[in-house]
């Protein structure tokens, strides 16, 4: 669905963000709805993706969607080139993060997912649910869980904190990562950069 490098609030330090397109899971107020749908955009390929993310040289990577386990054959396939086969050898020193709609319980039960897991540091998982809307960390809501795999280069302090950013690009805006509602702050932060909200 799309790329964004860097951003500070999706994941650590400075992270390359993918978003994979297609999601079925269908969670009220979705941030993200543009993502639903299972048209293919682009076709990207696994190798060449892997290497323009390494060639950026980010601190971390982070995987959204969409929804990402709803590709997991060819996630593993990405997984395991960018690490060159060897879960030890990531090539990012903070580590890898996937945002997943699918519950721990669901994931367990996918033919790829304790390969994956073995490439990834944390995966924020579950529905997002607007009714239990949590502010403090990378969770969305407090249904939510994290689900943290063997390797440790991503740490709690890590995804503790939750803002967003206002990314300027030449075809226009993006806002990312967790703005709590259209507020005063988000209105006066876009006027800065010449963007007026009307009602
Ligand atoms: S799982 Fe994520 S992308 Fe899918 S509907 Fe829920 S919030 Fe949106």
């Amino acid at each position: 669905m799309g790329e964004t490098f860097p951003t500070t609030v999706n994941g650590p330090g400075k992270s390359y963000m993918i978003h994979l397109q297609g999601c079925n899971l269908g969670c009220k107020q979705c941030f993200n709805p543009e993502s639903w749908s299972f048209k293919i955009k682009k076709n990207v390929n696994t190798e060449e993706l892997a290497d323009r993310i390494i060639a950026h040289a980010p601190d971390s990577l982070t995987i959204s969607g969409g929804e990402p386990f709803l590709q997991s054959a060819p996630l593993l396939h990405f997984l395991k080139y960018l690490h060159g086969g060897d879960p030890n050898n990531c090539p990012f020193p903070r580590g890898v993060l996937i945002y997943s709609g699918f519950y721990e319980e669901e994931l367990i039960k996918m033919t790829e997912y304790q390969e994956i897991l073995q490439y990834v540091d944390v995966i924020v998982s579950g529905r997002f649910d607007v009714s239990k809307r949590v502010y403090d960390s990378l969770i969305s809501s407090s249904n939510q869980n994290l689900v943290w795999g063997k390797r440790k280069l991503i740490k709690e302090e890590d995804v503790c904190n939750q803002s967003y950013e206002i990314i300027v690009e030449e075809t226009g805006l993006k806002l990312t990562g967790f703005p709590h509602e259209w507020n005063k702050e988000i209105i006066k932060d876009l006027k800065l950069v010449g963007v007026e909200i009307k009602n």
